[in-house]
């Protein structure tokens, strides 16, 4: 019963999601005006804004102009209630709970964003990376967070510089940085450098995929990949942890 309703929190966060995803890029405002559609901008009535049932319904078409509208919309919002639905199970209702959701929706909104703008917005980051060090149920916790938040980004900085030297152009960006404090924050040293591995596993056939691509626009994003390793880490953690301690325990 519980868990059904956060999973509609989740449903419902994530269509706002979708909003910060269409509008921070452009340096719109978030709230106003109301949800329309991206094409012939007619307003949306309230039974064409439920999450995911009205895309399916409409059969992922505007119901004015019967424009095509993304798949991105109800992936979001399917994506967004899988982290609450995740974290419930995992930590319960309790403070820390919802700072981690929001962290990995702000992580969710930064990853579609990098996706398609090829741009790592500071606000979803900072609030992302923030939020991360506040999910601690005292002030020992938190300080813990910090501590392995600067740690990542500073490990992180140094891996750039190096990464970079050697060869011989910017690797890594500033956004991937405080990604990096976010994992450093969620996950501790052990568990977080596993995420950069499995990270770096995940993106490295795409990036094989795509090695002769000059294009900017076709660059492979990187967040996406730390994000989505951080939250397999975070929530299997145990499986890690066994996995860590068979080898070297
Ligand atoms: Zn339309």
């Amino acid at each position: 019963m519980i868990f059904g309703f956060i999973v509609l929190i989740g449903l419902i966060f994530g269509s706002f999601l979708n909003v910060l995803i269409s509008r921070i890029p452009k340096d719109e405002n978030v709230a106003f005006p109301a949800s329309h559609c991206p094409k012939c901008k007619a307003p949306l009535k309230l039974y064409h804004n439920i999450p995911l049932f009205s895309w399916l319904f409409l059969r992922g078409k505007c119901a004015f102009c019967h424009e095509k509208i993304s798949v991105q919309y109800p992936l979001v919002e399917l994506l967004c209630a899988i982290i609450f639905g995740a974290v419930y199970l995992k930590l319960g209702l309790s403070f820390m709970a919802l700072m981690i959701a929001l962290s990995f929706s702000f992580l969710l909104t930064l990853s579609v964003i990098d996706y398609y703008y090829k741009a790592v917005p500071d606000s979803m980051n900072l609030l992302a990376l923030s939020t991360a060090i506040a999910a601690a149920t005292g002030f020992q916790g938190f300080v813990l967070n910090l501590e392995n938040a600067l740690l990542f980004v500073g490990g992180f900085a140094l891996l750039r510089f190096y990464l970079s030297y050697l060869i011989k152009k910017e690797a890594l960006g500033e956004g991937d940085l405080m990604v990096a404090g976010t994992m450093g924050a969620m996950l501790g040293i052990q568990l977080g450098l596993m995420a950069i591995f499995l990270a770096a596993l995940l993106a490295l056939p795409v990036m094989m995929l795509m090695r002769n691509e000059t294009d900017e626009s076709k660059m492979v994003p990187f967040v996406p990949f730390l994000a989505l390793a951080l939250f397999i880490v975070y929530i299997f953690d145990s499986v890690f942890i066994n996995y860590w301690n068979s080898l070297y325990g």
